[in-house]
């Protein structure tokens, strides 16, 4: 599936507890059918948001049976049959064994009593007589509900008018039609859809037929029969779609979206060509499919989902003015673009066989995200938001609650719930080591191996890592089975260099180092990379690394591609930050500054001798290495000072960095995108801690903005709207609810929403919140707006509040997702009231999916009460000596 990243706030994060207690009993199907071909005709009902559908399915039975058992949630069978499709000579001992006759041709056909399993979602036929083994037809007519929960087949709706989409993934095609909804059973699809006059219809294939009827008014449109491919790949979208289209490798492409906005495909067509080339040549086999559609649903859980063919995006990851487009907007639809894509490939033409290995699928999605999109737009530094992310992942993983990338999944919900960090980031991140590791041009000759091996088919994560190895000559299948099979973050710690040697070990890196027992045992096998040197697979037994001789300092990880912390002696430490701004790249700053406050937050080191660090860094040119050191400075803010010491840290951050940000000028309208980033960075932080020229620079860009002026300094206008309106009034909350209202853009209407959540006033929290739960706002939105008011240190208490007395409501308009993330988002408090509070409301009010979540987000409320426990003593100490200076 799509992107998780954008949604999910920074700082907050999943894991794994453990594998969850009490499992519900495994719920995969029996076995012995294999479905090879579907051909359904679905008739929505748009206005009473139903549907009726009519299926055969084409199976193989293994041996004779009397009862199939296949997939189904929330439908109603209607009559369903059965009939054997062999012509009488493979199976002819069979049935004389059986004392029946052998016909010719199409047999008798058996019409079959239907049992529901609900808990299993699951349906059995059965039949009076058993259907003879090998080839044989199921016939189904039934009914089904587009719902509004934004799972299978559902609602959509726009002030114009409605649309019935789908989303399948992981589980939920058995929701749209009667299925073997598992990836390995993979067949071909026919899909026809009868629709409205006047409908578009849009799926996985081009269109090869479109007549009017069956009846007065409506119109049928037929799809071409699809490649071999799994359930949860197929999609059809009814509705009004205006489309920009282009032509790619002899491809045709359209970006789709509601009339209103197909004014905003441009910038995503562009994308979508470059790519598609681009991945021809990649992954040396063309695109399988002979059209490619990426679709904007204007509901949407995920951020986008790879459906072979027909793409479909959140809107405000697709949508972007091609000109004048917001930078962030447009980078994350490039990125969006470039991730689904990279899926029909990796994914949809070879898919994992359970959904154990969903890892390796978005691991290589988010990992090619990056590459993709920075070899089309280098100037938009994405290696740099990967390092940013990567940190921020491996603090995720270093909770005792995380989980091994691959996890044991049998449920919906135990499925549901692996589409976390670790399976987008952690996986990502082992991913681009690996290639890192082997080199560019051996991992895309194992990639293509891989993908030649296996397409149209199914593997496992061992069929890639033991491809790899073989085409690389590598231990690539050791180094990845440990960090796949393993929980947790490794260690590296690197000695004090004695000649030509580097003294290492390895251990596992825990931010609550205090939970760590003396018997645990993980050890992993690491390549690491020295900056200008080779690497060395560093095994359990590995003692001693060499080292290059005559540097001035060495950095254990090189281009910040590992995944792994590093700590180094204190003498090497020295000469590394020393060296920092001209000897290390901007990944590797980041990297740094990382590994440091985690070392910090693990009680090894002060946050003082932190602070020491990122004040050291404040003349740093790149924006990702500032901001990247003033959102520690920003955690030290929330997570450890006092409201006494916030007012001295204040003093220092508006003393360090204040004649930074006043050194850098005025921006222009010729101002390098870099420079922007770098005062947009430092008027945040400083607009944070109360600056006085910030405030009032940002106050006048408001107003002007209000006013309907052009502001005068675009770069900081978001962030002059976050700071301002945190003070802001009920007037200006009434401006701000009428953009929200009536914004047509769909990033713009987003960003003012989440405006909305910056209002601090009591009464305006309280509005903001109702009003996320009201029906004016689309269930998509209403989680990000909680989980942001949820996530910050001024408004938590009031949310939370919100959240306990309004339960109901907010379940009223969840999502597959969206409970979990409130119980995600939970895990930005630091006390232990609010901790039993969480913990005792969320054993009441059990959330699906959100097990392990749960577990980490109690974790997490450990881990700060910690940290804020030992380092508060520590930040007065050192606030005392250098906030007066
Ligand atoms: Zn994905």
């Amino acid at each position: 599936m799509g992107i998780w990243r954008g949604l999910v706030l920074a700082g907050v994060g999943l894991g794994l507890g453990g594998v969850a207690a009490g499992r519900v009993e495994a719920q995969r199907l029996p076995g012995g059918v294999r479905p090879e071909h579907y051909a359904m005709t679905i008739t929505p009902d748009l206005q009473a948001a139903t549907f009726t559908g009519s299926e055969t399915i084409d199976v193989v039975l293994d041996a004779p049976m009397s009862a199939i058992t296949l997939n189904a949630a929330e439908i109603e069978f209607g009559v369903v049959k059965a009939w054997s499709r062999e012509q009488g000579t493979g199976n002819r001992e069979q049935q004389a064994a059986e004392g029946r006759e052998q016909g010719t041709g199409n047999r008798e056909q058996q019409t079959a009593v239907v049992t529901l399993d609900v808990a299993k979602e699951q349906a059995t036929m059965t039949f009076a007589r058993a259907l003879p083994a090998g080839r044989v037809v199921l016939e189904i007519a039934y009914k089904g509900i587009l719902n509004n929960k934004l799972r299978g087949f559902y609602l959509s709706k726009t002030k114009v008018r409605r649309y019935g989409v789908t989303q399948f993934e992981a589980t939920d095609a058995r929701r749209a039609f009667p299925s073997f909804d598992e990836p390995a059973l993979k067949a071909t699809f026919d899909v026809t859809l009868a629709v409205d006059a006047g409908d578009t219809v849009i799926s996985n294939t081009k269109i090869v037929s479109d007549r009017p009827g069956p009846v007065a008014g409506k119109h049928t449109v037929a799809f071409a029969t699809t490649p071999r491919m799994s359930t949860y790949l197929v999609a059809w979208l009814v509705g009004d779609f205006k489309c920009s289209e282009g032509k790619s490798d002899g491809v045709p492409i359209r970006v789709c979206a509601t009339p209103d906005k197909a004014k905003l495909t441009r910038f995503a067509l562009d994308s979508a060509k470059q790519t598609l080339h681009d991945y021809d040549q990649y992954f040396a086999i063309k695109y399988p499919l002979a059209k490619l559609d990426l679709v904007a649903i204007p509901d949407f859980e995920a951020g986008a989902m790879e459906n072979f063919g027909c793409i479909t995006f959140r809107e405000t990851a697709l949508l972007a003015e091609e000109k004048d487009g917001v930078l962030a907007v447009k980078k994350e639809v490039a990125k969006t673009v470039a991730h689904e894509m990279s899926h029909q490939w990796f994914g949809d033409l070879v898919t994992p066989v359970w959904w154990d290995n969903l890892w390796l699928n978005e691991g290589f999605a988010t990992w090619m995200e990056t590459k993709e999109s920075a070899k089309a737009h280098p100037q938009w530094k994405y290696e740099e938001d990967a390092a940013v992310e990567m940190d921020r992942t491996m603090n995720e993983d270093a909770g005792r609650t995380t989980r091994a990338v691959r996890a044991q999944a049998e449920t919906p919900d135990e499925i549901n719930e692996l589409f976390d960090d670790v399976a987008y980031g952690k996986a990502g991140a082992v991913i681009g080591m690996v290639e890192n590791w082997v080199g560019e041009d051996v991992f895309r000759r194992g990639v293509q191996a891989y993908l030649a091996e296996h397409a149209y088919g199914n593997a496992t994560a061992e069929d890639f890592w033991g491809t790899m190895a073989r085409v690389s000559g590598l231990a690539v299948d050791k180094v990845m089975r440990s960090f796949v099979e393993q929980q947790g973050v490794p260690l590296v710690r690197f000695g004090r260099a004695a000649g030509t040697q580097i003294p290492v070990k390895q251990e596992r890196f825990l931010l609550d180092a205090s939970s760590k027992a003396a018997t645990e045992s993980e050890s992993w096998a690491i390549p690491v990379c020295f900056k200008g040197s080779t690497c060395s697979v560093l095994t359990p037994g590995t003692t001693a690394i060499p080292r290059t001789q005559g540097e001035e300092f060495f950095d254990a990880n090189a281009g910040d591609k590992g995944y792994y912390r590093t700590a180094y002696s204190a003498g090497e430490l020295k000469a590394i930050a020393a060296n920092a701004e001209t000897g290390l790249t901007v990944e590797e700053r980041i990297g740094l500054l990382g590994d440091r406050w985690a070392l910090v937050r693990a009680g090894e080191g002060t946050v003082g001798e932190f602070l020491d660090l990122a004040l050291a860094v404040k003349t740093d040119p790149d924006a990702a290495v500032m901001e990247s050191a003033l959102a520690k400075i920003g955690s030290i803010e929330t997570r450890i000072a006092t409201d006494d010491d916030l007012k001295l840290l204040g003093g220092v951050v508006r003393r360090e960095f204040g004649g930074v940000y006043a050194g850098l000028g005025k921006g222009g309208k010729h101002e390098p995108d870099e420079r922007a980033e770098l005062r947009d960075t430092l008027f945040e932080a400083l607009g944070r801690v109360g600056d006085p020229l910030v405030m009032a620079e940002a106050a006048s860009e408001t107003q002007a903005l209000f006013a309907g002026r052009r502001p005068a300094d675009e770069a900081v206008l978001d962030t002059s709207l976050a700071l301002t309106v945190a003070k802001g009034d009920a007037t200006m909350y009434a401006k701000m609810l009428q953009v929200a209202q009536t914004e047509s853009d769909p990033g713009l209407k987003q960003d003012a929403l989440h405006t909305l959540t910056r209002f601090q006033a009591p009464e305006l929290v309280e509005r903001t919140l109702e009003y996320a739960v009201s029906d004016e706002v689309r269930s998509q939105d209403s989680w990000t707006m909680i989980t942001r008011l949820l996530s910050r240190r001024e408004t938590q208490d009031a949310a939370w509040g919100f959240v306990q007395q309004h339960w109901a409501e907010i379940e009223r308009k969840s999502t597959l997702n969206s409970g979990a993330r409130i119980v995600e988002a939970a895990g930005t408090f630091c006390a232990v009231e609010r901790r039993d509070e969480v913990a005792s409301f969320f054993a009441g009010h059990p959330v699906a999916s959100s097990e392990r979540t749960l577990a980490r987000t109690i974790d997490s409320i450990n881990d700060c009460i910690h940290l804020r426990a030992t380092q508060e003593p520590e930040l007065r100490q050192w606030l005392e000596a250098h906030a007066g200076r």
